[in-house]
């Protein structure tokens, strides 16, 4: 199979083919190594404006095609991301600084995406109403026009293409900001699929860049909504942005997600289960357990068991079998997550395992001694720090959990299933898993977040219908109407 990335295309966007930008362009780099893995355009402000302009113009044409036909589009992406399957691991791997089974989870999950946006093509798209005299009234949905989308470098392919993928089939054209720390896997690689799908020029633009790149993007009046995964705090100035010129905003912002474990759990489940939630890609999830509450009667067995599964996990290049734990994805990244670690540190909180690092590789780490005040209770950490603190009844563990502003996911480990569903009801998450982890996912729920983790926004299945269309009412008389006047 021929590569997608090549040379050629190296160092530019796509916007109406490939093309040198004017804001020139950056290296990308593998975070275990720090090889040189490729070279990427950056879009400026001027870039943005000319793509906004194209999309507009294409756009229509795109929503012309017709349901079946964007469908097959679709159809044939997902056929090539099959095909290019190995490629686009290698990139996930690299570019990320994931271990194979992440990269490859992800891949999968973005062929999911593409397919089940296939169908929402051929889904019927309104209702017939009833009406005194018309002899047809419908409720019809319409695209939006344009989508910006804007994803960070964690999961740069799911998190991206499950925008790209609903928002193009439903007849939107869309333009996608993705990181500047993962411009391939999260951008390029998406442009050269579809390209190599057929779909037309000016419908899809990908422009890689940083807080410029996505201001412009947000402010640009072509723009007819903002799809934006990232943190709370830029998710705020986005909203604030798109605001003023009543734009359509669609947030999918951070977390600080309790895994609770009552004290009828099975204790070494809840453990391995506790330690995937914290250290897998390294924590650098929103659906990272950012707080284990424990019951007081198994919290210090919880401690030690969450210790072993820590201390087994081997740290390294990702791209080794063997390798449990990759880099953290920049130095700014690892800064905050050992910053966060040494204030908690300061306040009180006990190091059991970890807590220190080698080039931008962190140690799993976990914390006890935690109290509600203390930065790792408070913050989302972003990186493999597991803090435990203790609960004495399933009130106690709901005040707790709800101690957050954040309200993404939870997990709840049990035996007793009625009295985990109870506690769900009460926990302010827009995800709840009951004998589970909270990292999960699947392109056919209703993914998204309470509170400060979103605004109400869901990603998945028919709440992709709601996110990417419009209703449009239409009547049709027989002959024209009369009035008294
Ligand atoms: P971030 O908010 O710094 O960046 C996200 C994206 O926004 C990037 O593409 C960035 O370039 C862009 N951006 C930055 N400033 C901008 C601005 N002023 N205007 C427009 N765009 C701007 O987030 P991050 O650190 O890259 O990602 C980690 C965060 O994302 C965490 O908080 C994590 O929880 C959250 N996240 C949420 C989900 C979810 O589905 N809820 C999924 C993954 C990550």
């Amino acid at each position: 199979v021929e590569p997608l990335m090549n040379d050629a295309i190296s160092g530019q966007i796509y916007s109406d083919g490939w093309r040198k930008p004017a804001g020139g362009t950056r290296e990308v780099h593998e975070p275990a190594t720090g090889r040189v893995l490729g070279s990427t355009g950056i879009a400026s402000a001027e870039d943005v404006e000319a793509a906004v302009e194209s999309a507009v113009r294409a756009q229509d044409e795109w929503a012309r095609w017709g349901g079946p036909r964007r469908g097959e589009v679709m159809r044939s992406a997902a056929r090539l991301l099959e095909e290019h399957r190995e490629e686009f691991i290698e990139f996930g791997m690299r570019e990320c600084g994931a271990i194979r089974g992440k990269a490859e989870n992800e891949v999968q999950g973005s062929i999911g995406e593409i397919l089940e946006a296939a169908g929402l093509a051929t889904a019927p798209y309104g209702d017939l109403l009833p009406s005194d005299s018309a002899s047809l009234s419908m409720a019809r949905r319409v695209p939006l026009g344009v989508v910006g989308i804007i994803a960070p470098w964690n999961f740069p392919l799911i998190l991206a293409m499950r925008s790209v993928a609903p928002a193009l089939v439903l007849g939107n054209a869309v333009l996608l900001k993705p990181d500047v720390n993962t411009p391939i896997f999260g951008g390029s690689l998406i442009a050269r699929l579809f390209e190599e799908a057929g779909l037309p020029p000016g419908v899809l633009h990908v422009l890689p860049g940083g807080p410029e790149t996505g201001e412009a993007l947000v402010t640009a009046p072509g723009v007819d909504m903002i799809s934006f995964t990232g943190s709370t705090a830029t998710g705020r100035k986005v909203a604030q942005a798109a605001a003023a010129q009543l734009k359509k905003v669609s947030l999918e912002l951070g977390g600080n997600n309790a895994h609770i474990v009552l004290e009828d759990a099975d204790l070494e489940k809840a453990a391995s289960t506790g330690a995937w939630g914290s250290f897998l890609h390294q924590g650098q999830i929103c659906l990272t357990t950012g707080r284990h509450l424990v019951h007081e009667a198994l919290s210090e067995a919880y401690v030690d068991k969450l210790v072993e599964h820590a201390k087994a996990l081997r740290v390294g290049d990702p791209t080794d079998p063997e390798t449990a734990i990759g880099p953290i994805i920049n130095q700014q990244q690892l800064h905050r997550v050992s910053d966060i670690v040494e204030r908690s540190v300061s306040a009180g909180a006990r190091v059991r395992t970890g807590g220190e690092s080698s080039g931008l590789f962190y140690q799993p780490t976990v914390l006890d001694q935690i109290d509600t005040q203390t930065p790792a209770f408070r913050e989302e950490i972003f990186g493999p720090v597991a803090p435990v603190i203790s609960f004495s009844d399933d009130a106690d563990a709901v005040r707790l959990a709800n101690d957050s502003e954040y309200g993404l996911t939870a997990a709840i480990q049990t035996s007793s299933l009625g009295r985990a569903l109870d506690i769900a009801r009460s926990i302010k998450s827009g995800m709840v898993h009951i004998n589970d982890t909270t990292v999960n996912d699947a392109p056919y729920v209703p993914f998204g977040g309470m509170g400060d983790s979103g605004s109400g926004a869901r990603h998945g299945g028919t709440a992709n219908l709601d996110e990417y269309t419009q209703w449009q009412w239409v009547t049709v008389h027989d002959s024209p109407v009369e009035y008294p006047f």
